[in-house]
Formats: structure tokens, sequence, C-alpha cells
């Protein structure tokens, strides 16, 4: 994106859903997107505190169907109601800007837990990865496609849960065997048959998660080169390394989700039942230590 929404977008210290006659308090920043600012806010009456993702109208004018794109991506969210999903209170406008409350995911992305810890112990990853393929299955389950599950798009809760958002990649299938053939955007793990266009649909969704666990075992994604085009052609080749410090199961289920063919790769549900996952016991929540050092005899 060309602008920076931090300068461009102008956010008052009270919020006011003058509809719904709510008034919240803008707290301290949290982050910022594509074109998106997002704050800490608290409701006044309540005291229950938020995200408040915060869109310049302006911006919206400027970059072109962005405003199509945003309210895409509120409908779709907006229907969404899982533990493993960010979940979308209210939205609301003013003359400047559209304001969105979303659940806060107080320890922000999988993305900054990467960058801190690299590597992550399997009893960590069994942890998120079921987390993340309870809240896929739902998604693929109420035919919705992600398209852009990426660490920095798997929002951290104060338990460390793991929350889905950022759903402006996000498509409805609307008929059986439906093929979606074009995207706008750039998904970081992007499947195979998405660069192609050939048609894709929810096994995208799976070579992404696939991408992910291996980035989280191994400290980098499976197909990263120095340039777009080299990552791109590893990736149409399915041009990856296993390395040997990855446990056998785990390995099982990473090759499982990386392959070529988008129909043998297993569905979220199946994944749940590999041997990395299932008989194993999987904690309710993380201490917050996790997020710097791995934890104690795991
Ligand atoms: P964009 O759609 O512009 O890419 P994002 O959805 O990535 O915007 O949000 C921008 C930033 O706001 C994120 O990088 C993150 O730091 C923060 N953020 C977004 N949603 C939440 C949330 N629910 N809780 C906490 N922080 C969030």
């Amino acid at each position: 994106m060309s602008s920076k929404p931090a300068d461009t977008v102008n956010v008052p210290a009270m919020l006011v859903d003058s509809k719904k006659n709510v008034l919240y308090e803008r707290l301290r920043f949290f982050g910022k997107g594509g074109y998106a600012v997002c704050f800490k806010i608290k409701d006044t009456k309540t005291d229950k505190i938020f995200a408040g993702k915060i869109v310049s109208k302006s911006l919206l004018i400027k970059e072109h169907n962005q405003r199509e794109k945003l309210t895409q991506e509120m409908m779709i969210h907006q229907t969404l109601d899982h533990k493993n999903i960010v979940k979308f209170l209210s939205f609301f406008e003013d003359a400047i800007n559209i304001y969105i409350v979303l659940e806060l995911c107080e320890n922000r992305s999988m993305m900054e837990l990467h960058q801190r810890r690299r590597v992550i112990t399997d009893y960590e990853c069994r942890f998120y990865m079921y987390q993340i393929l309870e809240g896929v299955k739902y998604l693929h389950e109420n035919n919705i496609i992600h398209r852009d599950l990426k660490l920095g798009n798997l929002f951290l809760n104060d338990q460390l849960n793991v929350k889905i958002g950022d759903f402006g990649l996000a498509t409805r299938i609307e008929f059986d065997g439906e093929r979606k053939k074009t995207l706008c955007g750039t998904p970081n793990y992007v499947a195979p048959e998405v660069l192609t266009e050939i048609g894709h649909s929810f096994e995208a969704d799976i070579w992404s998660i696939g991408c992910v666990m291996y980035a989280l075992l191994v400290g980098r994604p499976p197909f990263e080169t120095k340039t777009l085009r080299e990552t791109y052609r590893k990736i149409k080749m399915c041009d990856y390394k296993m390395p040997k410090i990855v446990c056998p199961s785990a390995t099982e289920m990473i090759i499982a989700m990386l392959q070529s063919n988008p129909q043998k790769r297993p569905c979220a549900n199946k994944l749940l039942h590999f041997d990395f996952i299932k008989g194993h016991h999987i904690p309710s929540f993380l201490p917050s230590s996790c997020l710097t050092m791995a934890p104690r005899s795991h």
C-alpha cells in the first residue's frame, strides 16, 4: 500500500456509535495493517475492552475497490461465531472513518511469536495446530475459504488461544464444487492452484496451514527464497525439504498438507485425527512465558 495508515487516519479520543448509543474510549495503539489501524478501546458503559479496527474513508476512496472489499470482509466476518475466530462485535461510521469492534487479542499474532521464538516445541505446535484446525474446520463447514492464513493473521489472546482474523481475502463458496478462479491480493502462503489460476477451493487453506506448521517447527517457511519469482517456481514444483529435526508424526502431517494435488490434501477434520494431534493431551491454555521461551519439560 502506498499511504501510511497511522498518518492518514484521524482517530478521535472517543468513538461514538450513535445508532446503538455506545461510547468507546480510545486506549493504547495496537498496530497497523495494510489500510487499518487498531486501538484497544473500552465501552464506557460496561467497561468491556475490545479491539477497534479503524479505516479512514479517504483511504477507501483513494484505493481502487477497497470499499467493496471492506464490505465483503465485514459481511463474511459478521456471520462467524467460534472460539478460534476473532469475534466481530459491531461496526459503525462517522464522517471520516469506519470503525469495526472486534474481540481483543492481547498477545498480538503468531508472527511476533515466531520472530521471538523461531522454533517452537512439538507440545506448543500441537496446541496451536489443534486450535487453527478447529477454526478452519468451522470456516469450511460454513462454506468460507479464508485464503490468507498466515502467522500474522493468527491472533493470540491473553491465554495464547488462537483467534483467526483478517477476512480481507475471504470468500464464500456458493454451490457444491464451485472453484474460485481469481483472487485480489497476494496471500503469503499461496497454494499452487491459486497461482496457476486453474480454480481453487477449501484445499488452498489446508496448503497454507501446512506452511504455517512447517514455519513453526523449522523456523522458516517452506518455500522461502530471495525472490518472489523463485518462491512461486518452488511452490508450483512443490519443491521443499523436510529437515530431520521434525518428528515423524509432524512430518507426516506437513507432507499430507503440502501436496500439489489439492484433492489429495486431507480436510481439517481428517487432520485433527492425525497421530501428531490425536491421543495427546492438549492444554486449554499456554502461559504467556511461552511468548519468549519454551515451556519447561516439554
Ligand atoms: P489490515 O486489514 O489493514 O491488514 P489488520 O487486520 O492486519 O489490518 O490489523 C492491523 C493490525 O491491528 C494488526 O497487525 C494487529 O497488530 C492489530 N489487530 C488487528 N486485529 C486485532 C485484534 N482483534 N486484537 C488485537 N490487535 C489486532
